[in-house]
């Protein structure tokens, strides 16, 4: 992902991006302009129609996660087989401007009976 070198409208909120406020994307030869890495992630038709199929989508939040490769996909990996979390396509790993490290991000949900066990333990502890 590069930064959008003339000014265009995002993609994902359809807000002005300023020159070099945002990302473009170009994975299918058409070039979209993003106001943020994190949308310009969640928009990548290579993660496609998972949302209309998966009803956890819909509700994930959008994690990011930067280190080395190495560490980025550890951590990937842990939240995937974490109990009571649901993850869905993650990004490919995308090089840091500042340093050598790479970010990725993914949707991640908690499921909703663990929410629920939340909710309660949070009621339980407030009488
Ligand atoms: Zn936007």
């Amino acid at each position: 992902m590069r930064t959008n070198r003339f000014r265009g409208v995002c993609a994902a909120c359809s807000r002005t991006v300023e020159p070099e406020q945002g990302v473009i994307t170009r994975p299918d030869g058409t070039t979209r302009v993003f106001c943020t890495p994190e949308e310009a992630a969640a928009h990548q038709p290579s993660a496609p129609a998972a949302a209309d199929t998966d009803p956890y989508e819909l509700s994930a939040a959008q994690v990011r996660i930067t280190g080395t490769p190495a560490q980025c996909h550890a951590v990937w990996q842990a939240l995937q087989l974490a109990p009571h979390l649901l993850t869905g396509q993650r990004s490919a790993d995308r090089p840091r401007r500042d340093d050598d490290r790479v970010m990725l991000y993914g949707p991640v949900t908690i499921e909703a009976r663990h929410l629920e066990a939340i909710e309660r333990e949070r009621q339980e502890a407030e009488q």
